[in-house]
């Protein structure tokens, strides 16, 4: 696999061994006697143990090691992404479990400690499979069956296992079979629909054809429900995913886009954790909702739906008539005219799906704290995967491995962090985030009052570009920490450099998504939390040929962007765990809500609705924020060198940080969001129809939107009282950054 960085031979640019400091100091000594050379070496010997207690080596000094291209190691990171994604692996299969063994015993050759926490829980498998198209034209009534596979091509080393990637299907579909007249749906939003209500289609009875891309696919059945649709057919548009067509088109394995057989899998059910306990631990024997309780929640689909490769989803758009779509809606060079029906194309689709309790593996690494060890910092990615997993997940799981290798050897040169690190490997984060969840659910307190952070990395890489989501107290360390880290595509600069020349990329995100697992740690119990990744949406997402060959071929070929994911992953974490004091900031915190605030001014002004409340809260916490800051300064100009031993310093370091943490706990409120419980955090959820979108103040978005389709007084009020709501968890996170009781 090659590369810049030397392997696991390479020569520590640094040796910080103590006890090899120890032995360089004892072969001094020259002419003496041996008296004397003896007397020496006890003298020297002597003064080596008084400089290494009064001076350990400064943690800065290991965190540039860290970050050191020697230190690092392309090769391990390779290695240890092929054989995780020798075989598919998906949540509940003993492949898959085999993968939670790899990555037990590599964090242990790392000298990390490991452990296995499993859950017994509800995820759903395909049985049976069938669509048909039947073309009612003059000149054409044949019956399509799809086959409904994914080809293997010419050379493919995974040929042997191809047997093993699993039908094509939904999680958590419904089954059914049902058969009626094709309307095409576009991207399947509600702007959709509401274009299709005003060209006078009517869905209602219909099987929709949406294409993938803009939404998450659980909310396009959700909308084709919400429509009337008896059925949804989603599939993957050339012109989004193939490259766009045109004459001389090349998909993998000779570029990288989707071949016309390959379809994306994934889980279509809106919710977080195991569908059966909202909100509670799934063990063996646990209470567990039956399936119509589950059903009322409303978080299941209730029609069936089906994935489609292009080639599929192509047949099925020539069978559509009717109005010409409009041009956002046509598809890729060389495509049909897309046209919005209903039909005459006719699809029976049938779908049986089997839900089973399985067992699922949380991997977790553990290096101690030395001095706080109960404060923790959380390291996660997942590991199953739908098919081979090479960018989704395990280019996250090869670097946390490689953030793990590289903590290993700082600890045999004497490092020990401060805090608490844990690294997280979750399991049927595919299915909705079901390992990190059910995690959440049963350690709920411990992890309230106790972790620091959470740093999320699930896809690692899938291309070039940086990208950064964090809450916004995070902002400033995540940007320290870019600015340390070599950029993988140009060794003449950092990663921050090539980060906000992008423009775009460079601003950091936040984390009201439900994409991946921070979701249960910002959104469940208010944890201060990061995710990044390199590259964004990639053709091959969730097919079976995301595998090692498409990685090696056009995600990372020399894997230096893992090195990169790794690095800044880990001296982010390197910073919360040895800082004293928690290298936080709140000020972007205010700015960012007063940002977010500012943007319903348009909506709201005009109904009599006030965001007064919501601003002064805001300015509240922006003053807490700044006191707090010059208090750090404090702290640390009245510091001399032996202070730090004084436990009056230590107590009120401590007692800073706690109001650090406890601060974002605060934003969360014990109702949660209106309708959706489960969402505790006022200020970051994911979006009503779409649960990748992320919304600042979602209830309160929530509301603007009900009220605006009902405009009676009463909805407007409720406007009201959410943004009341909000000011008033933004006024309890001030009280506690603040560290003072009314
Ligand atoms: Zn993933």
């Amino acid at each position: 696999m090659g590369g810049c960085s030397p392997s696991q031979n390479e020569e520590p640019f640094l040796n910080l061994d103590k006890k090899s400091m120890l032995k360089s100091s004892t072969t001094t000594g020259g002419g003496c006697a041996a008296t004397c050379n003896t007397i020496l070496v006890v003298i020297s010997i002597f003064v080596s143990i008084i400089v290494l207690t009064t001076y350990p080596t400064p943690k800065s000094t290991y965190h540039n090691l860290y970050t050191s291209l020697p230190f690092s190691d392309n090769t391990s990171i390779s290695q240890n992404l092929f054989s995780l994604t020798r075989r598919p692996h998906v949540a509940g299969t003993q492949a898959n479990a085999d993968t939670a063994a790899y990555v037990l015993s590599t964090l242990s050759s790392y000298t990390v400690p490991s452990h296995i926490t499993s859950y017994q829980v509800s995820l759903t498998y395909p049985i049976s499979r069938i669509l048909t198209l039947t073309r009612p034209s003059p000149d054409d009534t044949s019956t399509i069956k799809f086959d409904l596979r994914q080809e293997i091509y010419t050379g493919d080393p995974y040929s042997d296992v191809a047997g093993e990637v699993l039908p094509t299907f939904h999680a958590y579909a419904k089954s059914g079979t049902v058969a009626g007249q094709v309307i095409y749906v576009n991207y399947g939003r509600v702007e959709d629909y509401d274009t299709l209500k005003a060209m006078g289609v009517n869905v209602s009875g219909s099987i929709a054809l949406a294409r993938y891309g803009q939404i998450f696919r659980g909310d396009i059945v959700r909308h084709a429900y919400d429509a009337g649709a008896v059925a949804v057919v989603v599939f993957t548009d050339t012109k989004d995913y193939g490259g766009g067509g045109g004459e001389g088109s090349k998909w993998f394995p000779d570029d990288k886009w989707m071949p016309p057989s390959g379809v994306q899998v994934g889980t279509v059910y809106g919710g977080t954790g195991d569908p059966t306990t909202p909100g509670w631990t799934s063990t063996s024997d646990c209470e567990r909702l039956s399936v119509d309780e589950v059903e009322m929640r409303g978080e299941l689909p209730l029609i069936p739906s089906l994935p489609v490769s292009a080639a599929d989803g192509d047949a099925i758009i020539r069978s559509i008539g009717g109005q010409v779509a409009g041009d956002d809606w046509q598809g890729g060079i060389n495509a049909p005219v897309y046209r919005v029906g209903p039909g005459p194309g006719f699809l029976n689709l049938s779908y049986t799906g089997t839900q089973v309790v399985a067992t699922i593996q949380n991997v977790f690494g553990v290096i101690e704290g030395s001095e706080e060890p109960d404060r923790f910092v959380l390291l996660g990615n997942h590991r199953d995967a739908w098919t081979f997993g090479a960018v989704d997940p395990n280019s996250g799981t090869a670097a946390l491995l490689e953030v793990a290798r590289r903590l290993g050897k700082l600890k045999k040169r004497g490092w020990r962090p401060r805090r608490t690190i844990i690294f997280c490997n979750w399991d049927a984060e595919e299915y909705g985030l079901v390992g990190s969840t059910e995690w959440v659910e049963e350690n709920r307190e411990m992890l309230a009052s106790r972790v620091v952070a959470y740093l999320n990395v699930d896809c690692a890489v899938s291309g070039a570009g940086f990208h950064a989501s964090a809450t916004p107290q995070l902002d400033e360390l995540l940007k320290q920490a870019a600015q340390k880290v070599q950029d993988p595509d140009n060794s003449s600069q950092t990663m921050y450099d090539s980060w906000i020349s992008s423009n775009d990329s460079s601003k950091i995100g936040r984390l009201g998504g439900g994409g991946s697992d921070y979701a249960p740690f910002v959104q469940h119990i208010g944890v201060p939390s990061v995710d990044m990744f390199y590259g964004g949406g990639y053709a091959v997402y969730h097919s079976m040929y995301d595998d090692f060959i498409w990685m090696k071929k056009f995600g990372d070929p020399m894997f230096h962007r893992h090195v990169a994911v790794a690095s800044i992953w880990g001296l982010v974490a390197l910073k919360l765990a040895d800082e004293e004091i928690l290298p936080f900031n709140y000020v972007s915190y205010a700015q960012d809500l007063q940002a977010s605030t500012k943007e319903f001014e348009d909506e709201v002004a005009s109904m009599g609705i006030s965001l007064i409340p919501l601003y002064s809260s805001i300015e509240k916490l922006k003053k807490s924020a700044i006191k707090i800051n010059q208090q750090i300064k404090v702290i640390e100009e009245s510091r001399f060198w032996l202070s730090s031993l004084w436990k009056k310093d230590r107590m009120e370091v401590r007692e800073l940080n706690d109001r650090f943490l406890m601060a974002e706990r605060a934003f969360t409120d014990r109702d949660g969001l209106l309708g959706r419980s489960w969402y505790k955090h006022l200020i970051y959820g994911p979006s009503k129809h779409d649960d990748y979108g992320s919304k600042s103040f979602p209830g309160i978005d929530d509301a603007i939107e009900k009220a605006k389709i009902l405009n009676t007084p009463e909805s407007w009020h409720s406007v009201q009282h959410e943004i009341w709501r909000v000011a008033r968890v933004v006024t309890d996170a001030s009280l506690v950054l603040s560290g003072k009781l009314t």
